[in-house]
């Protein structure tokens, strides 16, 4: 008879999920779903898609994949983790390097594909309050989707990041940087509120005023404390162009200062975007995110080859004036006039001008150039390091005049922020010191050996840091264990730990980043 009753439930249970996913074989872990709004699946394009990720350094595999349509959807499936021992992984678009957005092999766990659109319910549209100047985004959401919502309202985000197909929730749990953060802070400073589903599974709504530890734990959290479903980020009048100048140096002492002097400048003179690379030679990719060196500049890079300091390379200094057309009269004086405080080489000013949308979405041209050489889906050992300013020119001396020897496969980003505009309350961790250095090194393996050569490139450089107490910070960081993210976080680290237990106790939420030890 009990028998006859179990059986009975079983088939009612599983009917459900037929309903709900299809005709697919569920693991029994995701049997106690009720109806989605969304979609949860086991098919095989899925479970591939959502076993790699950016990096293409390593693969995970999850049990199945969810398709949300709801923040409902993902509080039940988080609540169904606890209770079930399995593990969750919000996947914003996939752009992580060493699997942080993944299900670890060997662990069972779900994907939730927080950008996809499949399945019943779709997740909300952006939604913007043009009086109040904010818009309330899904957290799948792509930025260069909530760019073009916003400026339908003649409205746009003041913080971004270089790319703009990433996912507000994915870049919300790092930090979110880019030109424009020593000015407006990372995109975590620019946020009023979220909706969050803990990893307890309860859904609920944070701000500064209103649950505002889990707020902050979220911000730059690495996903350890709740999925982002909803955030509400503050807006400003879009310009409707962009002066874009570049100019060069040999000297990486004069480049540091000129970078230093311009994001300490406020008022009226103060530029919107300062960033820099370094140049180590001209091939496409190293130099995919410079397209704009093209040949109707009249310099080419190599007819400054004889201006290379003794350590053989260039860095070039990027920076832009954001305009409306109504200012474009005082525009030509106002960056002559700090274009004279610099000490860039002369002759090798580069300048452009570009609708303000074509300059934020830059780098997706640059993608759509190496996909149609067949060299975006390749390894990608990348290394993000925040280098605290008074050590920048030892680590210049030692990576880029030492370490990197004339091999470096992929753009190297160089520029400096300022730590007063990182809310020391949220979970990311920067140097100590008030003025600090991005320096991305954005390498593509082409094949085995390059990536071992870059691979040992890369621990060369942390180990180079480590030596020389540089005290620099992995952003976006990659570590295997505890210890050594109990380094990485420092004094932060006590609080990341009750935050996590407060949060999410059973440490079922983003396993790939493997800070937390999941036991079902
Ligand atoms: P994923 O890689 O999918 O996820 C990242 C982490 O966040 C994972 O741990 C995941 O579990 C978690 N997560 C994802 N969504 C949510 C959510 N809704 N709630 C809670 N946790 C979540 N970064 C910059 O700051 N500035 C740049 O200019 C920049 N440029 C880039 C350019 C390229 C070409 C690439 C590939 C990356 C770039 N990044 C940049 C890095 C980017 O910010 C990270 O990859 C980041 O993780 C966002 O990517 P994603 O949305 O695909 O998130």
């Amino acid at each position: 008879m009990i028998m006859a009753v179990r059986l009975v439930l079983l088939t009612f249970a599983i009917c459900c999920l037929i309903v709900t996913v299809g005709f697919t074989v569920v693991p029994t872990e995701l049997l106690r779903l009720g109806q989605l709004d969304g979609q949860l699946t086991v098919d095989n394009s899925d479970i591939e898609a959502a076993s790699v990720d950016f990096g293409m350094l390593g693969k995970g595999e999850p049990l199945a994949v969810m398709h949300p349509g709801s923040s409902d959807d993902i509080a039940q499936l988080v609540k169904a983790a606890n209770e079930g021992g399995f593990a969750v992984s919000a996947r914003g678009h996939g752009h992580s390097i060493n699997g942080q957005g993944l299900i670890k092999k060997g662990t069972k766990g779900v994907v939730i594909d927080m950008g996809s659109k499949k399945g019943n319910g779709a997740p909300p549209a952006p939604i913007v309050c043009e009086k109040e100047m904010y818009v309330d985004v899904w957290g799948g959401e792509l930025w260069i989707h909530v760019l073009k919502a916003s400026l339908e309202y003649g409205l746009a985000p003041m913080s971004w990041t270089d790319y703009l197909y990433l996912s507000v929730g994915g870049t919300l749990s790092n930090a979110g940087i880019s030109g424009q953060a020593f000015h407006h802070g990372p995109q975590i400073s620019n946020v009023h509120e979220l909706d969050v589903v803990s990893g307890k599974g309860e859904l609920l709504t944070c701000s500064e005023e209103s649950n505002s530890e889990l707020f902050h734990a979220v911000l730059g959290g690495l996903g350890q404390f709740g999925i982002i479903t909803r955030a509400r980020i503050a807006l400003e009048p879009a310009p409707h162009r962009v002066r874009w100048i570049r100019v060069l140096y040999s000297n990486f002492a004069e480049f540091t200062k000129d970078q230093e002097y311009l994001i300490s400048m406020e008022g009226k003179e103060r530029l919107d975007y300062v960033e820099g690379f370094v140049i180590v030679d001209e091939g496409l990719i190293n130099n995919w995110r410079s397209s704009f060196f093209s040949p109707s500049n009249p310099v080419k890079i190599s007819s400054l080859n004889n201006n290379k300091g003794d350590g053989g390379v260039l860095y070039c200094l990027e920076l832009t004036k954001n305009y409306h057309q109504h200012h474009q009269d005082s525009l030509d004086q106002e960056i002559e006039a700090v274009l004279k405080k610099l000490d860039f080489i002369p002759a090798s000013v580069f300048t452009t001008d570009l609708p303000y949308v074509d300059f934020l979405d830059r780098v997706h041209k640059a993608e759509l150039k190496l996909r149609s050489k067949g060299l975006w889906e390749v390894p990608h050992p990348w290394l993000n390091l925040f280098v605290p300013k008074s050590r920048i020119l030892d680590f210049d001396k030692g990576v880029f005049k030492g370490i990197l020897g004339n091999k470096t496969s992929g753009p190297i980003l160089i520029y400096p922020m300022n730590k007063h505009k990182w809310d020391q309350r949220n979970s990311v961790v920067t140097p100590e010191e008030d003025v600090f250095y991005l320096v991305a090194f954005l390498r593509s393996a082409l094949d085995e050996e390059a990536l071992e050569y870059l691979n040992d490139q890369n621990r060369r450089i942390l180990a180079f840091c480590n030596d020389a107490k540089i005290n620099a910070k992995q952003y976006l960081p990659h570590y295997t264990t505890q210890q050594e993210w109990m380094d990485h976080f420092g004094d932060k680290w006590d609080q990341f730990y009750s935050r996590k237990m407060q949060f999410d106790p059973r440490r079922v939420l983003a396993t790939g980043q493997r800070i937390f030890e999941f036991h079902p």
